[in-house]
């Protein structure tokens, strides 16, 4: 099945309002001619997603947030919610990026809570799984990344599963400069295909699989030419419009 490719930047915390107003600028002006062809979005601090919003306000690149708590409201100091990460003009929310589960406790049970606060707003959540190195030298790969896939999912029907993206990314690929092989990537891609068909049969074919973990314009295109791998989502290379860019050149490709 066609699956259009998509490719998402996150910013983590770089940028302040102004400057990613700036680079929000540079992304629309580089990557809207290709925006039509493929699925395009970027995940600013919280703090710039209103100036970013405003910078690209007409046209196809989509705004998202990197998480969110799973409650609507209350006493949760620091913690922002599906609804307002919504009000603020999200499309996507990152879930259990393994920023969020190494360094914040973000557990399994955690990242299914947001996912299904995200699915309630409206949101299209990113759901990140990955092994750390330890994991995969110890050939505990799939084991590791479907029991995350599982918990993230468990409780969702077809129609909320058909509403999410999955992202496999390496712990030990991101921000080292490491990038999984195209095969290594394929092979997770297409176990994490398996469980979907496992667990929404008839909406499994529809769901993208980005990969994350150094992605660079000159792997793009061979890590997205590979049958699972849907698109891409991008950490250090996404703060470059030309990088980002050329990303998602790869992903036309
Ligand atoms: C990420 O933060 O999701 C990521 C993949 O980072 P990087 O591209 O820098 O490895």
């Amino acid at each position: 099945m066609a699956r259009k490719k998509f490719v998402c930047g996150n910013w983590k915390m770089h940028r302040t309002a102004a400057e990613a107003r700036t680079l929000a600028r540079e992304v629309r002006a580089a990557a809207e001619p290709l925006a039509g062809r493929v699925d395009v979005a970027v995940a600013p601090p919280f703090t710039a997603l209103f100036a970013v919003g405003a910078e690209l306000a007409g046209s196809r690149i989509g705004l998202g947030a990197q998480n969110l708590h799973w409650e609507a409201q209350g006493a949760f100091t620091g913690e922002v919610s599906a609804h307002m990460l919504a009000e603020a003009g999200c499309r996507y929310v990152l879930c259990g990026h393994s920023e969020r589960r190494q360094l914040f406790g973000d557990t399994d049970e955690a990242v299914r809570k947001k996912t299904g606060a995200a699915l309630a707003a409206g949101l299209h959540p990113i759901v990140c799984v990955g092994e750390t190195l330890p994991e995969r030298e110890s050939g505990r790969t799939l084991e590791v990344v479907g029991r995350q896939v599982r918990a993230a999912l468990s409780g969702l029907g077809p129609d909320s599963i058909g509403g999410l993206t999955v992202a496999y990314e390496p712990v030990w690929a991101i921000g080292t400069g490491k990038t999984a092989s195209a095969a290594q990537a394929q092979e997770v891609h297409a176990a994490i295909r398996g469980i979907l068909k496992d667990l929404a049969p008839g909406a499994a074919d529809a769901v993208r699989i980005l990969y994350g973990g150094s992605v660079k314009p000159d792997n793009a295109a061979e890590l997205m030419s590979q049958p699972d791998v849907d698109g891409a989502l991008v950490g250090g290379a996404s703060l470059k419009a030309i990088d980002f860019t050329g990303i998602i050149q790869g992903a036309i490709r």
